[in-house]
């Protein structure tokens, strides 16, 4: 009784009761970003990659915002495909581990997914499975990644006992790159890759954003038809580049999708000699003006940000000060006399209106990547869905 006339009474004025910090996740910023990854693909499948609660957007928002224009939706986590399934979506599925233990095949058989199939004991599992229907499967081939595949010597095997089985339908060939976003690109993997699937007439999906973007020659090169073909973006979707040392978002036409924003919660003055922060590491030569960010590492920001990471605050961009907290960042105001309390602190995306400040710069800053920031937003941050 006394929580509901509370509650009602916050309602009245409009008191949120909860920290400035949030997130706003742009649904049109990601089906732009989509038709970006459409317009350099050509006539090739997308699969959008919608791991890992898509890439910490919200996989149901994503979905949503994507059900209109995506050819299908790849990810790590079966039970999270079965989930959009049951919510109506009837795009292909593609399971990028494939299945863990055969009891889970016939699930797979159920909801329509498309495993990718990885290694032999996968292939042995799915023919002793008999399942009921001629499963359509990804076989993913090692090219030099050394991480998941089947190695190029073993492929021919793995082939005819499959064909003998009659287990699978469609097979489409599959492999990942090490260095697409690298200097050193996809030349030797691609030539390795083409080489051990020579004369074999199936559909290939090999790129991922990098190589999606930087090596469209790549994403058709097999002996079908370009629409037969899927590329795999991901990160591009989120409007971050996958090589920010090479193109920036902006350059490659991408727009932020995720915008992590709070506001300054105080501020103070710092005479020469003092620290700020946990540790003391950041100390102030003259006198200084700082404010305190409520957005911390128990939000996602990332905990080696060092001094100097960029922040925009009141839209004006300055740095980061000392150690990041769980709950708070110091930023340096010496040079934004007019910004106080209450004013605006954005972490990460932006637009025109508020201003930009790529993830990308924050995430060079702090030795990460963005992927990693995304994923990492914490569940205690609000999340408002536009557009
Ligand atoms: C995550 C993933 C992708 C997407 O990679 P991005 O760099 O985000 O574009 C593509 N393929 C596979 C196999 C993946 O696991």
């Amino acid at each position: 009784m006394f929580e509901c006339l509370l509650q009602a009474l916050l309602d009245l004025a409009q008191i949120t009761m909860r920290r400035p910090i949030h997130a706003r996740i742009d649904l049109a910023a990601l089906r732009h970003n989509h038709a970006v990854a459409r317009r350099h693909a050509g006539e090739v499948l997308l699969w959008s990659v919608i791991k890992a609660n898509a890439y910490g957007h919200g996989v149901l928002e994503v979905a949503q915002g994507l059900r209109d224009v995506a050819d299908g939706f790849a990810l790590i986590e079966m039970e999270m495909a079965i989930h959009l399934r049951e919510q109506g979506f009837n795009h292909p599925m593609l399971i990028l581990e494939g299945y863990y233990r055969s009891n889970e095949l016939p699930l797979f058989a159920e909801y329509q997914l498309t495993p990718v199939v990885h290694s032999e004991w996968q292939i042995d599992a799915l023919i002793a499975a008999r399942l009921p229907i001629r499963m359509p499967i990804y076989l993913k081939i090692d090219s030099g990644m050394h991480r998941l595949g089947i190695a190029s010597y073993s492929l021919a095997t793995c082939l005819k006992k499959l064909e003998i089985s009659q287990a699978v339908g469609k097979v489409t060939l599959m492999t990942h790159f090490a260095d697409a976003d690298e200097p050193s690109g996809i030349a030797v993997q691609l030539a390795r890759f083409k080489r051990i699937t020579e004369g074999l007439s199936m559909p290939i999906s090999i790129c991922n954003s990098a190589a999606l973007l930087r090596f469209p020659e790549a994403l058709a090169c097999g002996p079908l038809a370009a629409n037969e073909n899927w590329a795999r973006p991901g990160i591009m979707l989120y409007g971050s580049s996958p090589f920010p040392s090479i193109k920036t978002a902006a350059e490659l036409e991408l727009k932020p999708v995720m915008t992590l924003r709070s506001e300054v919660i105080a501020v103070r003055d710092l005479r020469p000699g003092d620290g700020v922060g946990y540790g003391g590491n950041f100390v102030a030569r003259s006198a200084m003006r700082i404010g305190v960010v409520a957005c911390g590492y128990g939000d996602g920001y990332p905990r080696h940000a060092p001094t100097g990471t960029p922040i925009l605050i009141g839209g004006k961009r300055t740095r980061t000060l000392g150690r990041v907290s769980m709950d708070k960042i110091c930023v340096d105001l010496t040079e934004l006399p007019s910004v106080g309390a209450g004013d605006t602190a954005l972490m990460w995306g932006g637009d025109e209106e508020i201003g930009l400040l790529p993830a990308d710069e924050v995430a060079a800053a702090a030795g990460t990547i963005s992927y990693e920031m995304f994923c990492a937003l914490a569940s205690r941050v609000a999340v408002e869905v536009v557009n």
